[in-house]
C-alpha cells in the first residue's frame, strides 16, 4: 500500500534515520472467516504483525449485511479497547498495520479501507505497491471516480466495483488484472466473504491458515501461530482465494514466467519465526551469516551484530568462523516515537539513547560486526565512530546481503537511486568512509545458495542487488491496460 502522493526520498537529515537506516515501507494484512469473535482473532493476529507496520492500524468486521471498522494511527494496543473490539461484530474480519513514510502519516491512508456501494460494503486491506497506480488512477478519473484518499489501495476497489455487472468473480480477476506490482491483499464483504489475493509475481508474502475450522489469511506464518491457527500453505502467485460459506475456492490470474518473491522479507523485513516457501526465516538468516563467514573470513576477537537487527546472520558467522558471538551494543528499548528528536549539535546525544556500546567488552578488542543491510548508511558511520571512541583496535564490517545499488518500485521506501549508499560509493570508498579496517557483503550467489530454494534465480526478486526489475514501472505501460 503505497502514498501517491509520497515523493520526497528521505534524507540523511531525517531524524528517524539517524536511529535506524533500515527501509520502512512494509505492511502487514490480516484476516478470519467463521470465527464468531473474528474482530478479536485480527486483533491479535495484527500484534503479531506489528514489526510490518507502526504508523496505524484497523481492523473491518462484517454481520447480516452491515460492515463496521475502527482505524486509528499508533501501535495495536493503543488503538484498540476490548469495548472498541467488541463493537466490530461479525464471524468475518479483516486487519491491517502499516509501516510509516515520511508526510503520509494521516488517518484518511489508514486500513482497512472501506467503500459502499448499491447498499452493500466492501474493504481492501494492502501490502504492497500497485506500479501503474497514478496511470489507472488518472483513467478512472477521466471517467468520473471521485477518490477519497491518496492511497493506492483505493484503486483496487474502483475497479472491482465497475465490474460487479459481470459477476462476483468475473469482477475480482478484472479489478486484479489490471494492477501491476506488488500486493498481497486481503478484502471482506458485507456478505461475508473475506478473499485473499497475490499478484502474478508473488512479491509479498501471504498464506492461509486454519483454527478449529475456521479460515485466517496472513501475511506471515507467525501470526498464525499467535492465534493457533494450522499453517495450511502460501497463496499461490496470481490466487485469488475467496472464502464463503462453502470453504475456500480459487481463481487464477494469468501468471509470468517466473516468481519474484522479495528476498529481502528473507533479509530483513519478517519475523525470524515466519517460514516462507518451506524455509524458516531464522534459519535462513543464520545460514546467510555462515556464507558470509566462509566468503570474508578475518581474525577478530569477537562477533556482534550492530545492535540486533544482525543478530541471526551474527550467529551464523560465528558458528562457520568459531569466533566467539556477544552483543557487545546495547538497545534502550523505551525509546518510543514521541522521543524528542536532536538537533544537529545533539546528533551524537541522539544515537546514544538509543544505543550504548560495552566499554569493558570492546576496548583494545579487534571485532566483526554483522549487519543484514546498509541501505543509506545513515547509522554506520556514527556507530562506527562511537567503538573507536571507546578504544576498539579494528573494526571490521560484514554485510549479510549484497550493496543496494537499486531502488524498489515495489512498495519499499527506498525508491531513488541517489538515497542508497552502495549506488554512490565502491565498496572501497565506502569502507574508507565508514572508517573501517575491512568492509565485506555477502556475494548475490551467497544469498540465493544460502536462502536454501529451490531454483532460486527463478523464484526470487533481487532487483535492488542487481536492478532486474520483474515488472515494468515506468510509464510505458500498454494503452490497452488502461481500457477499464
Ligand atoms: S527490489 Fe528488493 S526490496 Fe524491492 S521487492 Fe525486489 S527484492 Fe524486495
Amino acid at each position: 500500500m503505497t502514498d501517491m502522493q509520497y515523493n520526497c526520498p528521505l534524507t540523511d537529515d531525517d531524524p528517524e534515520l539517524l536511529m535506524n537506516d533500515h527501509p520502512r515501507e512494509a505492511c502487514g494484512v490480516f484476516g478470519v472467516y467463521g470465527h464468531a469473535e473474528a474482530a478479536k482473532i485480527c486483533y491479535f493476529g495484527l500484534y503479531a504483525l506489528q514489526h510490518r507496520g507502526q504508523e496505524s492500524a484497523g481492523i473491518a468486521a462484517s454481520q447480516n449485511g452491515i460492515m463496521n471498522e475502527h482505524r486509528d494511527m499508533g501501535l495495536v494496543p493503543d488503538i484498540f479497547s476490548m469495548e472498541q473490539l467488541g463493537q466490530l461484530k461479525g464471524a468475518s474480519s479483516i486487519g491491517h498495520v502499516r509501516y510509516s513514510t515520511t508526510g503520509s502519516s494521516v488517518l484518511a491512508n489508514a486500513q482497512p479501507f472501506v467503500v459502499r456501494h448499491h447498499q452493500k460494503a466492501y474493504a481492501v486491506a494492502h501490502n504492497g505497491n500497485f506500479v501503474n497506480a497514478h496511470q489507472l488512477k488518472a483513467a478512472l478519473e477521466d471517467q468520473g471516480s471521485i477518490f477519497q484518499s491518496t492511497m493506492d489501495s483505493e484503486i483496487f476497489l474502483h475497479l472491482f466495483v465497475r465490474n460487479l455487472k459481470l459477476g462476483f468473480d468475473k469482477a475480482l480477476l478484472e479489478a486484479a488484472s489490471k494492477l501491476q506490482g506488488a500486493y498481497s491483499m486481503v478484502v471482506l464483504t458485507s456478505r461475508n466473504e473475506v478473499i485473499g489475493i497475490r499478484d502474478p509475481n508473488g512479491f509479498r508474502p501471504l498464506c492461509l491458515g486454519n483454527m478449529n475450522g475456521n479460515w485466517i489469511l496472513s501475511s506471515e506464518s507467525c501470526a498464525l501461530d499467535l492465534v493457533q491457527a494450522e499453517f495450511v500453505r502460501e497463496l499461490e502467485p496470481g490466487e485469488i482465494l475467496i472464502i464463503d460459506q462453502n470453504g475456500p475456492r480459487s481463481l487464477f490470474l494469468d501468471k509470468p514466467n517466473r516468481k519474484s518473491f522479495c528476498i529481502f522479507e528473507f533479509i530483513y523485513f519478517a519475523r525470524p519465526d515466519s517460514t516462507f516457501m518451506g524455509r524458516n526465516v531464522y534459519q535462513t538468516r543464520k545460514d546467510h551469516g555462515r556464507t558470509l563467514a566462509r566468503q570474508a573470513s578475518v581474525k577478530a576477537d569477537l562477533v556482534m551484530p550492530f545492535p540486533d537487527s544482525g543478530v541471526y546472520a551474527a550467529l551464523g558467522y560465528s558458528e562457520a568462523s568459531g569466533i566467539p558471538f556477544e552483543m557487545g551494543m546495547i538497545r534502550n528499548h523505551y525509546v518510543g516515537r514521541t522521543f524528542i528528536q536532536p538537533t544537529q549539535s545533539m546528533r551524537e546525544f541522539g544515537v546514544r539513547v538509543k544505543l550504548n556500546p560495552i566499554k569493558e567488552l570492546l576496548k583494545g578488542k579487534d571485532i566483526i560486526i554483522v549487519e543484514d543491510s546498509i541501505i543509506r548508511g545513515t547509522t554506520a558511520k556514527t556507530r562506527v565512530r562511537a567503538l573507536r571512541d571507546l578504544g576498539v583496535k579494528k573494526v571490521h564490517l560484514r554485510v549479510a546481503c549484497p550493496p543496494h545499488r537499486f531502488p524498489c518500485h515495489y512498495g519499499i521506501d527506498f525508491s531513488t537511486k541517489g538515497e542508497l549508499i552502495a549506488s554512490r560509493k565502491s565498496q572501497k570508498e565506502l569502507a574508507e568512509f565508514l572508517e573501517l579496517d575491512s568492509l565485506h557483503y555477502l556475494s548475490l550467489e551467497g544469498l540465493l545458495e544460502s536462502t536454501g530454494v529451490d531454483n532460486p534465480d527463478a523464484n526470487f526478486c533481487k532487483a535492488c542487488f542487481d536492478g532486474c526489475y520483474p515488472v515494468e514501472f515506468d510509464n510505458s505501460i500498454s494503452k490497452d491496460c488502461l481500457e477499464i
